[in-house]
């Protein structure tokens, strides 16, 4: 998911998530580091990525933000959904801002983060179109929206194709 920077209250989110794999080493297209944060008051997606502009340095912080519904997840989702949230970050996607992006590019980003996520994982290790199955169970089940691909056709236009490349580390 991609959202714009919400107000409200946010805590560490090693504070509330126990499955390291939540945790990936991030950093953006620039090279700083993500900040991980938890937010309570965030419903309908287990995470989001923003950009958070420090009112007095004028600096944008990377954030990562993970809401009550992402502790619901398996472990495997869990990781892919933290994989693909690091992607939008590292691939810089917010930098130009999201007001005028259109609803095609949105798509095609959100596609983008998916088949990062499947590199990532792949690098740290044999990942598995069985386990690349378990991390999108709940995206899965995703209908098509205005800016989002269906469940299936997030899993098996830009990942599946991925997934039959040679592994290498
Ligand atoms: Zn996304």
């Amino acid at each position: 998911m991609v959202a714009a920077a919400q107000a409200g209250h946010y805590e560490p989110a090693q504070e509330f998530i126990d499955n390291p794999d939540a945790f990936p080493a991030c950093h953006t297209k620039s090279g700083k580091p993500v900040r991980y944060l938890y937010g309570a008051h965030i419903i309908g997606i287990p995470a989001q990525s923003t950009l958070e502009k420090n009112k007095v340095t004028g600096e944008y912080e990377a954030r990562i933000i993970y809401s009550p519904g992402f502790n619901k997840l398996s472990v495997e989702e869990q990781r892919f959904a933290a994989e693909h949230e690091c992607a939008h970050h590292r691939r810089g996607h917010f930098e130009g801002g999201l007001d005028n992006m259109s609803a095609a590019r949105r798509n095609a980003l959100e596609r983008e983060a998916d088949c990062e996520a499947v590199l990532a994982l792949r690098k740290k290790g044999a990942y598995t179109p069985f386990q690349l199955k378990q991390g999108m169970a709940t995206i899965l089940k995703y209908e098509k929206s205005i800016r989002y691909s269906s469940g299936p056709e997030r899993f098996a236009i830009p990942c599946g194709a991925l997934m039959m490349q040679p592994y290498k580390v």
